[in-house]
């Protein structure tokens, strides 16, 4: 029965980013196969859903975002994810992305996720060992913790590619610190109405952003404010 399962599981997957092709979302070759290798229904609660292209709640007044958000990020990144660089996934919720940045960064490269509440670390750090990138978890170029992620993750700075995945009112400060010249953040910044910034810090230390496009991800903020209603 699971050998059915799980064949079933990784058609759907790739029937998943067969569409992401089509709708011009995916256009690159490595993010189509990074997508297709980090079987999206792993990282969610309830596999049998997960390839539907929508947002999905986790659990903690959390969700994984939509396959085309996923998407839009890796693409917005991928020259900043070549092999042996450093990556940073703040908000890694499930793990997905933290998993995708690893795989293409490679073993020579690192990828860390932070997130706040440690029992989706706990559950990331499973889903992972159950992916493609579990031999990557045990050498440990990727690696999950829990922490404020507004803080970044100073231990593997400065990163060529951090990536947010939940909306700052703005930009904090440790992260734009965190990234290297050369390096590009992708985050969405405002309360409710938000855009996802792409931001880039050139090689003489200098910023540039600009808005990618209008999205609505759940914010970036203490464990306390998250729970409050949980
Ligand atoms: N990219 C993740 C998105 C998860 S939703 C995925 O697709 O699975 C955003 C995540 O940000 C939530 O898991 C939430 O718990 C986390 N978060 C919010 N504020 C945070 C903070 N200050 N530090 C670390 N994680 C935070």
């Amino acid at each position: 029965m699971e050998h059915f399962w799980t064949r079933g599981s990784v058609d759907k997957n790739k029937a998943l980013v067969e569409q992401l092709k089509q709708y011009g979302i995916i256009r690159s070759k490595k993010v189509a196969e990074v997508m297709e290798t980090i079987d999206r229904g792993l990282f969610v609660p309830d596999g049998s859903s997960a390839y539907i292209d929508s947002p999905m709640p986790i659990g903690y007044n959390a969700t994984i975002s939509a396959p085309h958000m996923h998407a839009t990020c890796l693409e917005l990144l991928e020259e900043h994810l070549q092999p042996g660089m450093h990556a940073l996934d703040v908000g890694s919720g499930t793990g997905y992305l933290t998993a995708c940045f690893a795989m293409m960064v490679g073993p020579q490269g690192c990828s860390v996720g932070v997130e706040h509440i440690p029992e989706l670390v706990a559950s990331s750090i499973e889903n992972v060992k159950r992916s493609a990138a579990s031999s990557l978890l045990d050498e440990g170029s990727l690696s999950l913790h829990v922490a404020d992620g507004r803080q970044g993750w100073p231990e593997h700075a400065p990163y060529d590619a951090i990536h947010v995945g939940a909306a700052a009112a703005e930009i904090p400060q440790p992260l734009l610190e965190q990234l290297k010249p050369g390096g590009r953040m992708v985050i969405p910044v405002g309360n409710f109405f938000q855009d996802l910034q792409v931001v880039d810090k050139k090689l003489d230390g200098s910023i540039s952003i600009r808005s990618e496009t209008s999205v609505r991800y759940v914010p970036l903020t203490s464990r306390a404010a998250q729970l409050q209603d949980f």
